[in-house]
């Protein structure tokens, strides 16, 4: 029960995905029975409704790409729990062990997408053995989008940082007066 209290505070269902900008978001906090945190990070590379989304070749080159670097970050490479695409091509989700802030791991994503940006090589697990269709993958693209996704952390602003969450107007006792 304790956990939904949790979630509800920054929870993605309250966004409104039409003034949502390209940054690097919390999307979600999820507590362990034992007590641990969980945090999910929305990474919004492309603007819904505004840019168009990624392809799929470059969700997937990037999907390796991204996962292959965190995972073997020094610094954070042990709380990565999760990496994966968000169905409607715009971005990715990061969950990561700890209660942590979009500004905790901004140096981190930025360091992935200038990896991602410049990467020139094999893509990691992207064979057939290993990946369930690793034919679907558009490396250009990805370093392409990545670029642009880089240009956009490295300046980050509060608008890229913190979703643009709907603000009800107080109830006040001012009538009683
Ligand atoms: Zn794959």
């Amino acid at each position: 029960m304790e956990q939904n209290t949790l979630n509800t505070n920054v929870s993605s269902f309250n966004v409104d995905h039409t003034k949502l900008k390209c940054g690097l978001f919390v999307s979600g906090k999820d507590m362990l029975d034992s007590g641990l945190v969980l945090t999910t990070f929305d990474l919004r590379m492309k603007r819904p409704y505004h840019d168009e989304p990624m392809t799929t070749g470059s969700v997937h080159a990037t999907e390796h790409l991204l996962a292959d670097y965190l995972r073997g970050d020094d610094l954070w490479g042990n709380k990565i729990l999760y990496v994966g695409p968000m169905g409607c091509r715009t971005g990715f989700y990061v969950m990561m062990s700890g209660d942590l802030g979009s500004k905790d791991i901004l140096p981190l994503m930025i360091r992935a997408f200038d990896y991602i940006s410049d990467f020139d090589g094999e893509i990691p697990g992207a064979t057939q053995k290993q990946c369930g269709n690793y034919l679907d993958m558009d490396l250009e693209q990805a370093r392409t989008d990545a670029a642009i996704y880089y240009n956009v952390l490295i300046e980050a602003k509060k608008e890229n940082l913190v979703y643009p969450v709907k603000r009800e107007k107080k109830k006040t006792n001012k009538g009683a007066l």
